[in-house]
């Protein structure tokens, strides 16, 4: 049994009621862990060790916050292999997906932020009555971080990186589903020095724990990253406090395949955006639409590589996709293709459960599943699934096609695949989401804006956006 602990205050402790829960390893559907069931007794520990933490923290130089982020950098490096390897256990994952992009994201989320705070600057306006204005930049205080199962660490460290860089102290909770290395990071940061209060992580449910950071008026902002209905309570609970908000929520994202594109290399990344982590990442394509003139073609070739990829054991290399996260979100996502059929739609490849032999038989797999057939606005092509089905479907002109990838409730992400600079341009502009991919996915700049619009969420993570986010802006108007 491998036994989490809270970081709270610099320390490993146990939930203060004394209780925990199961945790699951998927690929198997064994529990092999025990997670604190923190509840609003543990979040104000959190919190006044947060608070305490504050004023030395807030005063510390930028380099030397700087070089403790990159000190933490190198030690999540330094734990590479121990760390993908938990992640994949943990959430079932290709090994392969979680060294490769996981980890390494999370060491470079910490060096990222550890270095941009070197080189910010502030505005300062001078007035025509004789007069000079200044930006100021302060912290926050403490802030609150809440993440999803999808992408572990890369999401947790993505929110808790810039909150500290910038000064502030937090109260950080992972997701329940996977809280494995959120853990292994407190001991990381305990081996980094860093002071004790100035990250505390606190395991447990959403309703009891993460309620409790969402409810507490000494967090003054929260980021948040999850579900849109969980983004709408947090609102609900926090916005008549007046916290500071980032929410980014949920997608449906459009997958928009010209004539005129690259048709291996749009069939290439087609295959990589629709099943990457077992389709449970939020820029996922789950809805291709493919011009006419090329559908049946497009079709046939992406039907034919999907079949070929190799479901299996997270934990060996050569599988292309693991398990999905968990019990009940696998009979969600079999739901979804039911109701799909429901609604008349054709499974062209996948569409059921895969029962792996021996000790994984009772891991929770489902093979890759391509769809048509398919209004454009019936259910299974407006709600989010989150997992590995994409639906396809023929259009006819951009207007047809626009129309359609905008009219979900959601507005994250789209991926574009034209040769054509104009049309590439037109569309991108047309397009309601937050994000586009041209001739390209998920090929991430750490610099630029990320997130959505609609019920996709309000606010953006990355670069300077997200150091706004976790600082207040103060005007200094000085009459000379
Ligand atoms: P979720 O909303 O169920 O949970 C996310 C986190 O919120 C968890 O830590 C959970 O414990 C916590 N939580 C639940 N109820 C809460 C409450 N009442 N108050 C405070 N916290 C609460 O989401 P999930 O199932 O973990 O993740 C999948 C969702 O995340 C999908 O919708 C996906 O699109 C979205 N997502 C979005 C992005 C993005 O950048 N926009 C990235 C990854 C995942």
């Amino acid at each position: 049994m491998e036994i989490i602990q809270n970081y709270i205050n610099g320390k490993l402790v146990g939930a203060e009621n004394g209780q925990s829960f199961d945790n699951y390893n998927p690929s198997n559907g064994q529990v092999y862990g025990q997670i604190p069931d923190s509840t609003q007794g543990d979040i104000q520990s959190a919190v006044d060790a947060a608070s305490t933490a504050f004023p030395l923290w807030s005063a510390t130089t930028r380099l030397d916050r700087s070089n403790l982020l990159l000190k933490i950098a190198d030690l999540i490096d330094a734990n590479h292999d121990r760390l993908a390897a938990a992640e994949s256990k943990d959430n079932g994952k290709p090994i392969k997906l979680a060294s490769r992009v996981d980890i390494p994201r999370a060491s470079a989320n910490f060096r990222f932020f550890a270095t941009a705070i070197l080189h910010e600057s502030t505005e300062a306006h001078q007035t025509d009555q004789d007069a000079i204005n200044m930006t100021l930049r302060t912290p926050i205080g403490v802030v609150g971080c809440i993440s999803p199962w999808n992408l572990p660490l890369y999401l947790f460290t993505w929110k808790i990186a810039p909150a500290i860089a910038a000064g502030n102290t937090v109260v950080a909770k992972p997701s329940e589903i996977t809280p494995m290395t959120a853990f292994l990071l407190s001991e990381l940061c305990i081996e980094a020095g860093l002071p004790a209060g100035v990250l505390n992580i606190v395991h447990g449910t959403g309703p009891n724990a993460g309620q409790a950071i969402s409810e507490h008026p000494e967090i003054k902002a929260i980021s948040f990253t999850g579900g849109t209905e969980t983004g709408k309570r947090i609102a609900a609970t926090a916005a008549p406090m007046f916290k500071k908000l980032s929410l980014e929520l949920g997608g449906k994202n459009p997958n928009i395949i010209f004539a005129d594109c690259d048709f291996d290399e749009a069939l290439k990344t087609s295959v990589h955006s629709s099943f990457a982590n077992q389709g449970q990442i939020c820029l996922c394509g789950s809805r291709i639409f493919v011009e006419r003139s090329i559908y049946d073609r497009f079709k046939d070739a992406f039907a034919k590589k999907v079949n070929q990829l190799l479901v299996g054991d997270p934990a060996d290399p050569s599988s292309n996709l693991g398990a999905v996260v968990s019990k009940p979100h696998m009979e969600k996502v079999l739901g979804f293709v039911e109701l799909a059929k429901e609604e008349g739609g054709t499974i062209l490849t996948g569409g059921h459960q895969v029962k792996l032999a021996g000790a994984l038989a009772n891991g929770y797999y489902i093979a890759p599943t391509v769809i048509e057939g398919l209004a454009y606005d019936c259910q299974t092509n407006q709600q989010e699934i989150f997992g590995p089905v994409v639906t396809i479907a023929p259009f006819d002109t951009e207007q047809e096609v626009l129309m359609m990838a905008n009219s979900t409730q959601y507005g994250l992400s789209a991926t574009v695949w034209t040769t054509n600079l104009q049309r590439a341009n037109r569309v991108s502009s047309e397009l309601k989401t937050g994000i586009v991919w041209v001739n390209c996915w998920l090929l991430r700049d750490l610099r630029t804006p990320f997130g959505g619009v609609k019920k996709s969420g309000v606010g953006r993570e990355g670069g300077w956006d997200v150091l706004n986010f976790f600082t207040e802006k103060k005007n200094v108007c000085i009459k000379l």
